[in-house]
């Protein structure tokens, strides 16, 4: 078996010819994540026991003759800020180090549902806040491709084991581009679907109207089927669409000939010439295989990076108030009092980040500053909105980077939080909108550093974003 390269259809094949048992892989899997992770630090904590358990299930199913589900044994990571029954998930922060969940988010459950065995929890930034993993209070993780680099964030560690091996899939969350910045600097596939199409059920909150759960994969095929198994209407979020899901499966061959692609231009405007040539390369691919190409425009752009640190921290600000040293979380030692106790525990507990994003979201909420800053937002996020909406009505799909540069150094942005956050310049408007959107590898620069390309569709539309990537892959784009 070589673990990491392997692929969904060889495990389905191994299983069903009895070449290795759900049980060996897990075991197998495990033993090369955790002889691997020293290097990366993607995994926080190991599952041995939920991995054996979910594991056995499919062998019995097997052996009875039963059909254990398209994940059937596929070794799965995810990300900490997902909830997990009886087993840890710290969120990245000091305040949960001990935190022990008493149910599973419901993408977990229909993981595992799928026969999916969950070998661990992933690192990444405090509260899901942060574009580098280096949020992390259990430190960052290095990135895969090249080890003195970002990962990126804030899902570094679910794109770093899909990228290094560890795990076949995994999941992660999306609030301004957590999925797909990390996917594009690791070379991974990354998914962020449409606001609603997954439940947020047991997605720790960061930003409720803007978060999102999306899959992680080495292939096009791979991220469809574990969106296909996590989508869906769940009665336990009120936000989670009604809307059927289509076999995604179905999308991926159906090529792209006549297709019409828009390239936003405030999207190639500042582009580091190594990240945009091999875009560039990507979208002439793509052109060879039929695409028609317009330049559109998605005129509120430049707004999109205030807008959303303005709805994200306003959000964030009212969520994390739950963490107050009472209920889940450490409480300080150092406290005689009430109050004391309210302060030193989220005074010790949060980190930098967290901190910064409370105090900037209080002050947008406040009641003199409420219209002129969250109020302004709410209506620039509409605006931002509309503006897809208008162009989808001329292109079936848009292409754009993913990040303006590729992974930087360790280290390198952690002192200049507005560099950090323009990160995000090309990720945060499909959150803001809803849209699907995914990364998809497209090469690497000269450097060899991994280089992601965006594909956005119209909400619901992730059949025809799936089917862009599939083509994309086929043609061979992941190595232009
Ligand atoms: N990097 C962005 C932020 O810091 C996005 C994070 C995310 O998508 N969770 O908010």
């Amino acid at each position: 078996m070589d673990i990491p390269k392997l692929t969904i259809p060889e495990i389905q094949k191994g299983l069903r010819t009895r070449q290795f048992s759900a049980v060996e892989l897990a075991g197998e899997a495990l033993r090369f994540a955790q002889a691997e992770n020293p290097k990366t630090n993607a995994y926080l904590i190991f599952s041995e026991e939920r991995a054996q358990a979910a594991a056995r299930r499919v062998d019995e199913q097997l052996a009875r003759g039963e059909e254990p589900g398209p994940l059937a044994g596929v070794p799965a990571a995810v990300k900490d800020v997902i909830v997990t029954k009886g087993l840890r998930t710290t969120c990245g922060s000091r305040l949960l180090e001990h935190f022990i969940p008493p149910y599973d988010a419901t993408a977990v459950t229909r993981l595992e549902q799928a026969g999916g065995v969950i070998i661990g929890k992933t690192n990444c930034d405090e509260f899901a806040m942060g574009s580098s993993n280096e949020n992390s209070a259990y430190g960052p993780v290095r990135n895969p491709a090249a080890l003195d680099r970002v990962p990126g964030g804030s899902s570094g560690g679910s794109a770093a084991v899909v990228a290094q091996g560890t795990a076949v899939v995994s999941l992660g969350s999306d609030t301004g581009g957590s999925i797909r910045q990390p996917a594009s600097f690791c070379g991974a596939v990354g998914v962020t679907p449409t606001y609603g199409r997954v439940s947020r059920y047991g997605l720790v909150a960061f930003a409720s109207s803007l978060d999102h759960i999306g899959p992680f994969s080495r292939t096009v095929h791979e991220s469809a089927l574990l969106l296909n198994t996590i989508a869906g209407r769940d009665p336990l979020d009120a936000t989670s669409a009604f809307a059927p899901v289509p076999d995604y499966r179905e999308s991926l061959d159906q090529g792209v000939r006549g297709l019409r692609i828009g390239l936003p231009k405030e999207y190639f405007a500042g582009l580091a010439s190594d990240s945009g040539g091999q875009i560039h390369k990507g979208i002439e691919l793509l052109k060879k295989l039929g695409c028609e190409f317009a330049e559109v425009s998605l005129p509120h752009t430049e707004y999109a990076v205030p807008c959303y640190y303005i709805i994200c921290t306003a959000e964030a600000s009212s969520n994390l108030a739950r963490y107050d040293g009472i209920r889940y979380t450490m409480r300080s030692k150092n406290a005689t009092t009430l109050s004391e106790a309210y302060r030193k525990t989220r005074g010790e507990g949060f980190g930098a980040e967290c901190k910064r994003r409370i105090m900037l979201g209080t002050y947008v909420l406040s009641a003199g500053y409420y219209d002129a800053y969250y109020l302004k937002a709410q209506r620039v996020r509409a605006l931002i909105a509309q503006d897809f909406r208008n162009v989808f009505q001329n292109v079936d799909a848009l292409i754009t980077p993913v990040s303006p540069f590729p992974a930087f150094k360790l280290g390198e942005k952690l002192d200049d939080p507005l560099q950090m956050y323009l990160s995000d310049i090309y990720t945060i408007t499909g959150d803001l909108a809803g849209v699907p959107c995914m990364s998809v590898p497209c090469g690497k620069t000269s450097e060899g550093l991994p280089v992601g390309m965006q594909i956005l569709t119209k909400h619901f539309d992730e059949p025809g974003m799936f089917r862009v990537a599939a083509a994309f892959e086929r043609a061979g784009g992941f190595e232009v």
